[in-house]
């Protein structure tokens, strides 16, 4: 078994894994398990402080995306497609799918998205039904300032999907705050549950939408409205994975027991990008960093594949390239969720500082005495 250190899927603890081999109930029929199923959901907007409605579906951290736009999207509506990475352009497609029309909001793909620039762009343009928004863009680890772009949305009448699969618990979300109105979460990321499951949490104002519209969402398994009053007909509209559930929720509750996860993603974070750079590595990107990940160029004396294939072999350890226009290009160390500890940090970074010097990449600096010293 190699030592997970990539962004998502991450490390799944014991007690997770252990909670998934419960004894089974029949989730369709046993009102316990409607009442677990509505607890794990009250726990997980708690956690995101929000007052707002979540729902757990049956399908990997996609699903949530898809079901968003599918369950907002009618034929002909105007969606601004926000684009500094490959999730946040991948949005157009989950928008067009739906019969809607999206509109790039394209800009540099190094940086956050500017929101005094995104302003000046809404003043001549805001007449979309709503926007599309990555929290972390996880192939280059840019993160975006959803406390900032939501609002300023809002304030033009633009309703927000945000995609916070790989940032949420290792960068503060707070949806109300925020007036998020679809936040798009999965199990396999910081939550560290395995991969299987997303959640989305849904305003009024997003329940509003889908109640108003003039034609059925063209879906059944992508569609937030099929589990309306779920609760008080104690009828699931597909029976609930139940073991996958029993594991996530076991995850949300470790997640509310580790009172100082952000600090200690925000330390983690810090440190490891000191260790690249201080090493000489370069960081792909020039500002924006998700404390989730770090994302560095490949030094020109090696390949992604070489460092990728040596961590493995000679180390144990699994770090990730990335892929579409960034395959081959990067190298991503994942310290999200359960990754996010000093050990295996310390142990990651020692690792890549001998494959990398093996490689004939000359670094300037220990990258594991860089870390210990950030901490
Ligand atoms: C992981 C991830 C998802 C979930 O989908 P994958 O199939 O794992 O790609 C969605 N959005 C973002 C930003 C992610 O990092």
């Amino acid at each position: 078994m190699y030592k997970i250190m990539t962004p998502g899927p991450t490390q799944v603890k014991e007690n997770v894994r252990m909670a998934r081999s419960l004894e089974c109930t029949n989730p369709d029929l046993d009102e316990e398990f409607v009442e677990f199923y509505k607890e794990t959901c009250e726990l997980i907007s708690s956690l995101l402080h929000t007052k707002n409605e979540t729902l757990i579906l049956d399908g990997e951290g996609i699903l949530g995306l898809e079901a968003a736009c599918a369950s907002l999207t009618e034929p002909g509506d105007k969606v601004l497609v926000l684009d500094n990475g490959i999730y946040g352009k991948g949005f157009a497609d989950f928008v067009s799918m739906y019969g809607g029309k999206p509109e790039l909001y394209t800009v540099d793909d190094k940086n956050p998205i500017d929101t005094v620039a995104l302003e000046e762009y809404l003043k001549d343009n805001h007449d979309y039904k709503y926007a599309t928004v990555v929290h972390c863009d996880t192939p280059s680890g840019m993160l975006n300032d959803i406390g900032s772009i939501c609002p300023l949305l809002k304030k033009y009448g633009i309703m927000t999907v945000v995609d916070s699969v790989s940032a949420m618990f290792g960068e503060e979300v707070r949806v109300d705050d925020y007036q998020i109105d679809i936040l798009c979460g999965g199990s396999q990321k910081a939550v560290s549950a395995p991969p299987g499951l997303t959640f989305v949490v849904v305003s009024e104002d997003a329940k509003k939408a889908m109640a108003e519209r003039k034609t059925p969402i063209a879906s059944f398994y992508a569609n937030l409205k099929v589990f309306e009053g779920y609760y008080e007909a104690k009828w699931f509209p597909y029976t609930m994975p139940i073991s996958d559930i029993y594991g996530l929720r076991a995850a949300f509750d470790n997640i509310a027991a580790d009172k100082d996860m952000l600090e200690r993603h925000a330390k983690i974070g810090n440190a490891c990008r000191k260790a690249v750079t201080e090493a000489g590595l370069k960081l792909h990107l020039e500002a924006g960093f998700s404390n989730t990940v770090t994302v560095f160029d490949v030094p020109g004396e090696t390949t992604a594949k070489e460092i990728l294939d040596t961590m493995r072999k000679e180390h144990n350890i699994m770090l990730a390239g990335s892929f579409d226009t960034l395959a081959g290009q990067v190298i991503r160390i994942g310290h999200m969720g359960s990754n996010a500890n000093v050990e295996d940090m310390l142990e990651t970074l020692g690792a890549l500082d001998d494959t990398l010097k093996k490689l004939g990449v000359s670094l300037k600096a220990d990258m594991k005495e860089v870390f210990q010293k950030n901490m």
